[in-house]
């Protein structure tokens, strides 16, 4: 990725894709204290436009205020950078990355008196698991990591460091043949996938585990939300077990990178009922397409999501 075109926002300044480099003694790199942001541009039917920037930003400023980073732009300043890279790599649509890391000024665990950076980069980015697993669902296996623990690395931080967790996870399952990893909590109940927000569908309600299993407040999953409701769906966010997905009628994963996807298997075991049994079920494909016809500006009732480039 090092060597391609474009730009990259670097500390207030576009910089050539190839330039944005960091020293090898970055604090962040050594220690994993950092956070980030994904976020998605679609080329909706008023033009490209960047989805549910501001909470985005929001997160990213919460994340740091976790980390007891103090980010040197302001809110503004980093909705601006996000549209700025949209514009300047003319993307129609793609994936943005805001990172915010500690500098290179001096190493040792205490970061104080050293930098604090940001960058924001962007590329195009299709079906984050796949178009196919898009329509027919996607395979999962229970991992044998465990979820940070909610008094561990700060679960509601999108924080650099909590990623170990994520990679390992995400590696153990797709080196078994599957798609992605499903986590349990330090008490055995679900939390979430690898990078996604879990939700099942069981007699005609939603469920969703509870932030206290260490998921992340993830941004589609509140879109989902609003979805439910508008669809005069009961949403129930609770401690969920793994035998209950195994036995719910419909289970999908939900994510900027992810969007809405939905899960086919876990540990070998077809997930729904009969009609559907191992496919994509009926509300889940009903949320999906409510979620596309949001995001790409079909659904005037949350026009203010979406923030033109
Ligand atoms: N959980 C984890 C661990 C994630 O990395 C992500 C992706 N940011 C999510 C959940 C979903 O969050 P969002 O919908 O805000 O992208």
């Amino acid at each position: 990725m090092s060597d391609r075109d474009g730009k990259i926002w670097m500390d207030g300044q576009m910089v050539d894709w190839r330039d944005a480099k960091i020293h090898v003694l970055t604090h962040t790199l050594h220690y994993g204290c950092g956070a980030f942001e994904g976020v998605r541009a679609y080329n909706g039917v008023n033009g490209t436009a960047i989805f549910r920037l501001e909470e985005h930003t929001q997160r990213l400023f919460n994340s740091a205020k976790i980390l007891r980073m103090a980010i040197p732009f302001t809110q503004e300043q980093v909705n601006e950078a996000q549209k700025a890279v949209i514009r300047e790599n003319k993307l129609e649509s793609g994936y943005l990355r805001p990172l915010t890391w500690i500098g290179d000024r001096k190493l040792g665990v205490s970061p104080k008196g050293n930098t604090i950076h940001l960058m924001v980069a962007a590329w195009p980015w299709g079906a984050y698991l796949g178009e196919e697993g898009m329509k027919r669902g996607i395979r999962v296996k229970i991992s044998s990591y465990t979820r940070h623990h909610v008094n561990i690395t700060m679960t509601q931080a999108k924080a650099v460091s909590n990623y170990t967790n994520s990679i390992l996870a995400n590696m153990e399952a797709t080196d078994d043949g599957y798609d992605e990893a499903m986590l349990l909590d330090s008490s055995g109940f679900v939390s979430e996938g690898a990078g996604e927000n879990l939700f099942v569908v069981k007699d005609g309600v939603v469920y969703t585990p509870d932030l206290s299993a260490g998921a992340l407040n993830g941004i589609t999953r509140n879109t989902v939300l609003h979805i439910c409701k508008d669809l005069g769906l009961e949403v129930v966010q609770k401690r969920i077990t793994r035998d209950e997905v195994y036995i719910c009628d419909e289970a999908f994963f939900t994510g900027t990178a992810a969007e809405v996807t939905p899960i086919r298997e876990l540990d070998r075991i077809e997930l729904g009922k009969a009609g559907y049994v191992g496919s994509r079920g009926p509300i889940t494909e009903k949320i999906q397409s409510a979620y596309f016809d949001i995001v790409n500006g079909r659904n005037p009732k949350y026009a203010h999501w979406l923030s033109a480039v």
